[in-house]
């Protein structure tokens, strides 16, 4: 198609100068015939003249052909040029156009005209474009996830950490409705209610897949900008709430088991005393037993007061300055001159291995003491009278390897991911007969993580157990 317009003028002004060439050819033949008698012609000079005429013809149509198409062309030319440009845009090309260099005649100013659009539309389209990656930069850099539906209802937008949550991507789901992709119903439900009667809601919903969450959802409709009544589709942005949660639920059952905790021997106490203060017990054994009780209880809650002190300051990052380079030979030689008397009226061997002279680390020392205090006393605590307990020492080229290791009860295989937590206790009647807060091997492992190290459990009933600390050593190759 291209010339075209060309080839349609070019025939057009053929035509017409063929025309015009006939027809002058034809006055002045006639006007030749009509001027000079035919008796004054011979027909020698009469078929010459015809010959001349036509031979004038011919050279005056080739001429003005020639002329006239070089103009055509040169008209024809801007236009085709314009043609060229908007065919490109209809593309979608981004192109630069430049005013034509025509006259200042109409295809001049269209010219004009168009290359002026042609830059509106350039700059709108870089604005947008602009907008546009402005927009992905946000959604993309988003801890938060965002979904976009359109007046269908149907996904147009999915950021990156909504395909995280969800574990799709957005080829998956573009162009599906909620319920055809991996929403469950509950999710899908809420978000359909949406109208413009029902524009705004926000609710929570648990999700399990790729990974069990706990999302919150705030769904609000779009509409057209000059009309609100107009529903043009959905924004819902999504935060996973599973760590705060998590963190609720945590100190929430802290404080439970706290109160719990401390209301035992509270009323023990106050019980006890209300007997002693009636002066209903006369004699004298029954008194002092009660006043061993009492004083028991009082030390239970020193003791359970003291862990919760020391756990919310291994906690407490601020306080995690407080590091010191820790021979580590002589913490564990005192650690165990502590233990030793316990060991000794109980009748358990108390055995130090340790080979080697240990690299320093660097840690808060209290807390390093207070880690291997409280693994020796649980090995202890648990651990039948004229058992065995060990407390290995050792280093590999990256760590330090402490194994506290005992011959007692054992530590069944459906408890011991649990134990660790706060307040776990495998049997809560031992435990607070030997006078356990449940909180010691809480304490151990957030000391072990202050240190960038962890904590290990290897138990079978009745065997005994084994817990494994490893901590990085400072300067050595990692
Ligand atoms: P507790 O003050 O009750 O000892 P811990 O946090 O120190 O609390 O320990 C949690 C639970 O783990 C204990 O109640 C006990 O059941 C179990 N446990 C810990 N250490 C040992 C061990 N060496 N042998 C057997 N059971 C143990």
């Amino acid at each position: 198609m291209r010339g075209k317009i060309q080839t349609k003028v070019s025939f057009v002004f053929f035509i017409f100068l063929a025309l015009g060439v006939i027809i002058t050819g034809a006055i002045s033949l006639l006007l030749l015939k009509t001027t000079i008698p035919s008796s004054q012609i011979d027909s020698v000079i009469s078929s010459k003249l015809v010959i001349y005429e036509l031979l004038s013809m011919a050279i005056g149509f080739i001429i003005s052909y020639f002329i006239g198409s070089q103009y055509i062309k040169r008209v024809v030319a801007p236009i085709r040029e314009l043609a060229k440009t908007t065919k490109k845009i209809t593309r979608g090309e981004l192109v630069k156009s430049e005013p034509i260099k025509s006259s200042q005649d109409e295809i001049g100013e269209l010219s004009v005209n168009f290359h002026l659009i042609n830059k509106k539309l350039e700059d709108a389209i870089g604005e947008l474009q602009e907008k546009n990656s402005n927009m992905d930069a946000v959604l993309k850099s988003m801890i938060n996830g965002v979904i976009a539906l359109n007046k269908k209802r149907e996904i147009v937008m999915v950021n990156p950490f909504a395909e995280e949550i969800f574990g799709i991507t957005q080829e998956q789901v573009i162009g599906k409705t909620m319920s055809e992709s991996v929403f469950s119903k509950n999710i899908t439900e809420k978000i359909d209610s949406l109208s413009i009667e029902n524009p705004r809601m926000k609710f929570e919903a648990e999700v399990n897949f790729p990974i069990y969450k706990i999302c919150s959802f705030s769904c609000s409709i779009m509409t057209h900008p000059e009309d609100p009544t107009k529903f043009t589709g959905i924004a819902i942005i999504i935060q996973d709430i599973t760590e705060i949660r998590k963190l609720e639920n945590m100190r929430r059952d802290f404080v439970a088991n706290v109160s719990h905790e401390l209301q035992t021997p509270l009323t023990s106490i106050k019980g006890f005393l209300e007997t002693l203060r009636e002066g209903r017990v006369e004699d004298k054994a029954t008194r002092d037993r009660f006043l061993d009780i009492i004083t028991i209880e009082t030390d239970r809650l020193f003791s359970l007061i003291q862990d919760i002190l020391s756990l919310s300051e291994i906690e407490n990052k601020e306080r995690q300055d407080e590091k010191e380079l820790m021979e580590t030979n002589e913490i564990i030689d005192d650690v165990i001159q502590n233990m030793s008397q316990v060991a000794r009226i109980r009748d358990i061997k108390l055995e130090i291995v340790s080979p080697v002279k240990l690299t320093p680390i660097i840690g808060n020392k209290k807390w390093f003491k207070q880690m291997l205090i409280n693994l020796l006393d649980n090995a202890l605590k648990y651990t039948s009278d004229g058992g065995k307990v060990e407390l290995i020492a050792k280093e590999d080229d990256k760590n330090l390897i402490i194994k506290v290791r005992d011959n007692g009860m054992g530590i069944p295989k459906e408890d011991q991911p649990r134990i660790f937590e706060r307040f776990y206790r495998v049997d809560k009647a031992r435990s607070r007969e030997v006078g356990g807060t449940g909180l010691g091997l809480a304490i151990v492992k957030h000391v072990a993580i202050s240190m960038e190290g962890r904590v290990e459990v290897e138990s079978e009933i009745d065997k005994g157990t084994e817990f494994t600390v490893t901590i990085p050593i400072c300067g050595k190759n990692k």
